[in-house]
């Protein structure tokens, strides 16, 4: 059996929800009751949550015939670009992903696969390559030591030690994800951020999402001017518009990114910053926010009028 979430499995024509905006990638979750404590993860060893959740998505379960023939289906093969593991940390679910890498891999030698996970070593990345992983995200979530100390079980520095490493040894490979809310500042974000990028790894924001029976059930999402900063922070980074020494911060929260208005309109008035970050193809619909509200991340190409309120929501508290 394997976990696909409940977009991915419309895609694949394993169900038949309403969905405005569908997944471009398949996200499939293996294993199951992770070994880890994270505060506000659903599969955390402590967690009350529903076993079928991962952030606020739900991932029924599967038989894995039904999942690799659906992967081959011409509506899936239209509209996915990627197939996305995310591997629960409970001890045997990294062999099982690989085996059904191998399996997607000789029905369809092309497409891109990435596998997020905590692997331990560089011999098990390079493994995870050789099995024709395209890229490997070693979460580091939390931006800082203290935040991490806070929110997740084991060492950040070690974390971010394997991070560099694994970039040095395998460059375009590593990826990592930040998760935006954790009680960090949008200094220490911005700073991590550039940090990750001058070393070639790719980035994939996240907001902070409460999740019912997790430790950080009752604490708050961050607030869309918030992360709308900080997505244009990694957008001006990773396009190398600017650095984060050129931003100005004022206790924490960044009031400037030294750049005039009417260029930082230029640079972002394709709506291109707003959008899902991290892997090609990757757009993660619904991930952080319900149907009802507003997008963190945009799954798509956003209207005019969706650049012109992310715009308004981003120079609310900049110094003009
Ligand atoms: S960025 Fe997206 S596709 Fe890449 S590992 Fe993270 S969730 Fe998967």
């Amino acid at each position: 059996m394997i976990r696909c979430s409940a977009g991915t499995a419309k895609v694949l024509g394993l169900n038949n929800i309403k969905a405005d905006e569908l997944p471009t990638t398949a996200y499939l979750m293996v294993g199951e009751h992770c070994k880890f404590n994270c505060a506000f993860c659903a599969q955390a060893r402590e967690s009350r949550s529903r076993t079928n959740l991962l952030s606020r998505v739900v991932w029924p379960e599967f038989h894995e015939q039904e999942v690799l023939k659906g992967l081959q289906i011409p509506e899936a093969q239209k509209v996915m670009q990627r197939v996305c593991f995310q591997v629960v940390q409970d001890g045997k679910a990294l062999e099982e992903a690989k085996s059904y890498v191998r399996k997607i891999k000789s029905d369809n030698p092309a497409m891109p696969i990435c596998v997020s996970a905590g692997p331990r070593s560089l011999d098990e990345i390079e493994d995870l390559l050789k099995h024709g992983v395209d890229r490997v995200s070693l979460a580091l979530d939390a931006a800082t030591p203290e935040v991490f100390a806070q929110a997740k079980d084991g060492s950040w520095q070690s974390r971010y030690d394997l991070l560099l490493e694994a970039a040095g040894k395998f460059p375009g490979h590593i990826g990592t994800h930040l998760i935006v809310g954790l009680g960090e500042t949008e200094e220490d974000m911005a700073r991590i951020i550039q940090d990750m990028y001058d070393k070639g790894i790719t980035v994939a924001l996240f907001a902070f999402t409460p999740v019912k029976g997790t430790r950080m059930e009752n604490s708050v999402k961050p607030e869309l001017e918030h992360y709308r900063r900080i997505q244009v922070a990694h957008y001006l980074i990773r396009r190398k518009f600017t650095r984060v020494d050129e931003f100005v911060f004022l206790r924490g929260k960044i009031v400037s990114f030294s750049l005039p208005l009417d260029q930082l309109w230029e640079y972002l008035s394709d709506g291109e910053a707003f959008r899902t970050s991290g892997c090609s193809g990757c757009n993660r619909p619904y991930y952080n926010e319900s149907p009802r509200e507003e997008f963190y991340n945009y799954p798509r190409s956003l209207t005019p009028e969706e650049v012109k309120r992310c715009w308004q929501e981003l120079i609310t508290n900049l110094d003009k």
